[in-house]
């Protein structure tokens, strides 16, 4: 059955969102969350971690259960912005029982998605899910009232940085242009996306950008657990950071390197367009687009730094 059919069929719906949650994924998931009720449906919305503090400002933010134990029973799971189930992170690890005994639909943007559900929506020429839902919703004859509209501007407004990456195409603009109409603060949005920078986030940039590193056409920095405490900021407060890298101009990929309690280090790339960074991000069991992807290494700063530079060497000889 299709995404439509189950959606439409469905009395209850868990919405699920991913790991490290953007303004994709959330203003996606209230978009459809406020839809889903305009349609008289039952509906929880479902994050395996917390909503960050700079997106607290979306309408309706607090109906999020964040990292719930046990999912209730429902009669339709959606998952949102997600390539791969594990990006659900315990939302699906603690609840595999009910996600092999409902119909799940999958709706999607990245290239590397790899997600088997009863139905997945997969547009990897969409610049962000909330435009998919945009279409979903057409197609559904739902109306979008102004608080939708604005939550999912705020989906493509963030993951397009404002109308500028790459992946930004004339439907992307038509789509945003029918939020606006409908009652989207395009301006309000871009101030609590873009003019709300706490100190700490700007110290912590400082002191990562002071350390700046460039070889052979790869930028990069890192970010310990340590400059996180010293600046007083969350591991949140990075997002952002590698696109500022990713503005070099002799630089054709940027990478951030991010010490995780644990062990681990979360690799974030951005590409100019030469190397497919996406392809990088699935050799090492992450994903993304071809301009902007991601992965974690269980290993040091120093040996994540010195693997991964070495393979965005080898993909920039090739490419
Ligand atoms: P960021 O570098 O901003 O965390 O992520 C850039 C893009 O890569 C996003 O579209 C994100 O969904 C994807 N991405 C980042 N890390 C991972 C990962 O570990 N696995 C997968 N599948 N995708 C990732
Ligand atoms: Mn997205």
């Amino acid at each position: 059955m299709e995404a439509k059919q189950l959606i439409l069929k469905a009395r209850h719906v868990t919405v699920a969102g991913h790991i490290s949650p953007d303004g994709d994924v959330i203003g996606s998931m209230l978009g459809l969350g406020f839809a889903l009720a305009s349609m008289g449906k039952e509906y929880v919305l479902v994050l395996p971690d917390n909503v960050p503090a700079s997106l607290k400002f979306v309408p309706g933010v607090e109906q999020i259960v964040e990292k719930p134990k046990k999912l209730a029973a429902t009669d339709l799971i959606v998952a949102l912005d997600t390539s791969d189930p594990k990006r659900l992170g315990s939302v699906y690890h603690d609840n595999l029982d009910l996600f092999q005994s409902v119909p799940v639909v999958n709706i999607d943007h990245h290239i590397t998605n790899n997600f088997v559900a009863t139905s997945v929506i997969l547009d990897s020429s969409a610049a962000a899910t909330a435009e998919q839902i945009v279409d979903l919703l057409h197609e559904m004859s739902v109306p979008i009232d102004p608080t939708t509209a604005l939550c999912l501007l705020v989906g493509i407004v963030s993951d397009t940085q404002c109308f500028r990456t790459a992946n930004t195409t004339s439907r992307t603009l038509e789509i945003a242009v029918s939020l606006i109409e409908r009652g989207a603060p395009l301006s309000w949005i871009v101030d609590c996306l873009y003019k709300a920078l706490p100190v700490s986030k700007l110290s912590l940039w400082g002191n990562a950008l002071s350390d700046i590193r460039l070889s052979g056409g790869i930028v990069w920095t890192c970010i310990t657990q340590e400059a996180l405490h010293r600046c007083n900021a969350s591991g949140e407060e990075t997002e952002g950071l590698v696109d500022v890298l990713a503005g070099v101009k002799e630089a054709e990929v940027a990478a951030l390197f991010k010490e995780v309690p644990g062990g681990s280090v979360k690799v974030s790339l951005r590409s100019s367009g030469k190397a497919d960074v996406a392809r990088l991000a699935s050799d090492f069991k992450g994903g993304g687009h071809p301009r902007a992807a991601g992965f974690s290494l269980e290993c040091s700063l120093d040996e994540a730094q010195e693997l991964v530079i070495r393979s965005v060497n080898r993909l920039l000889a090739e490419s």
